[in-house]
């Protein structure tokens, strides 16, 4: 396959990069690099596989040649950057999915939206399923994210519907490992680097909000079946092991052997409370569910960051 990549150099997107690749397909990663980086896929420029575009997604899309798929996965992704971006993040969402998928139907290739858990906002059932509506405030400062992401899939859902196009809504739930920035603002690059450095570890509210953590590999994996399968309603694709955020703070404290203090500082407006993905359909339709464990995952995510730290 020949397959585009928009958020190539971001931190999934590097990922589905180098993954698509060693599976022999060809790649071509668009990213505009706000919250993107060149270092994540530096190594791919010697594959001839591989292929970058520096370009914003927001505007007209145009790749020459034959294109069988299309993974729109363009978007500041942490609370701190849609706060930082508000407006390219309303704009790569909306617009953008609007372009890759007026790109996708022109190339006659298989669409998928990079959707996000968030699309349930702060919701009222624990674990979420794909047919839950969501609490969302539109208004709230996490709006321009969620509801440019539900804009997505009312936007992918018309044009399979309209244009009778394949398409896949993958709703992904928190993911961490290597190629997040150190500095993205979420809760496991924030403890790690405040771990590694014997700083203060900032939990947000008394921690006692949860989050379900997937490791970068499982989610890849999830993303490939989802695709490569004929599913065109949302799927939730993330790991159902749920923790506290005080839990995943004493964790990193332990695994880095930090002499960190936990301290608690003010909660963000519109924190979801609980989050858990209800993975019943990736498991029966994908024959698909995470396999590595928090514990090994948050190890191998700590030797990436304080290489990172070193190389600083
Ligand atoms: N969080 C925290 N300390 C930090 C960063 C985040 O306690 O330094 C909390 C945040 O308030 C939220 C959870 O960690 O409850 C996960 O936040 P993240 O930014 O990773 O992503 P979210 O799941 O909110 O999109």
């Amino acid at each position: 396959m020949r397959i585009v990549i928009t958020g190539g150099a971001g931190f999934l997107g590097s990922h589905l990069c180098r993954y698509f690749i060693n599976k022999g397909h060809k790649v071509i990663a668009i990213d505009n690099l706000i919250t993107g980086s060149m270092a994540n896929i530096e190594y791919l420029f010697k594959s001839s596989s591989f292929e970058f575009y520096k370009y914003d997604v927001t505007n007209y899309i145009h790749v020459p040649g034959k294109v069988d798929a299309i993974l729109h996965f363009a978007s500041p992704a942490s609370p701190v950057d849609y706060l930082k971006f508000p407006i390219p993040t309303l704009k790569v969402g909306a617009l953008g999915t609007h372009k890759a998928l007026g790109f996708a139907k022109d190339k006659k290739a298989i669409f998928m939206i990079a959707s996000t858990s968030e699309v349930y906002g702060d919701p009222l059932i624990n674990p979420q399923h794909e047919k839950y509506w969501g609490n969302v405030n539109p208004v709230g400062p996490r709006g321009v994210y969620d509801e440019a992401k539900r804009f997505a899939e009312a936007m992918t859902m018309a044009y399979h519907r309209y244009h009778k196009m394949p398409v896949r809504i993958i709703r992904i739930f928190n993911t961490y490992g290597p190629n997040m920035r150190i500095n993205d603002g979420r809760a496991v690059p924030n403890f790690m680097s405040q771990a590694i450095k014997n700083k203060p570890i900032t939990v947000y509210g008394d921690g006692s909000q949860t989050r379900s953590l997937c490791y970068v590999s499982d989610l890849v994996e999830g993303i490939y079946r989802l695709l490569e399968s004929g599913i065109s309603e949302p799927v939730n694709i993330g790991n159902p092991h749920e923790i506290t955020l005080l839990e995943l703070a004493q964790t990193i404290k332990k695994i880095s052997a930090s002499k960190s203090k936990i301290v608690f500082k003010p909660l963000p407006q519109d924190d979801p409370k609980v989050r858990r993905p209800d993975i019943t359909i990736a498991k029966t339709k994908l024959k698909w569910e995470p396999k590595v464990s928090l514990e090994e995952g948050l190890k191998k995510t700590l030797s990436y960051f304080k290489e990172k730290l070193k190389t600083a």
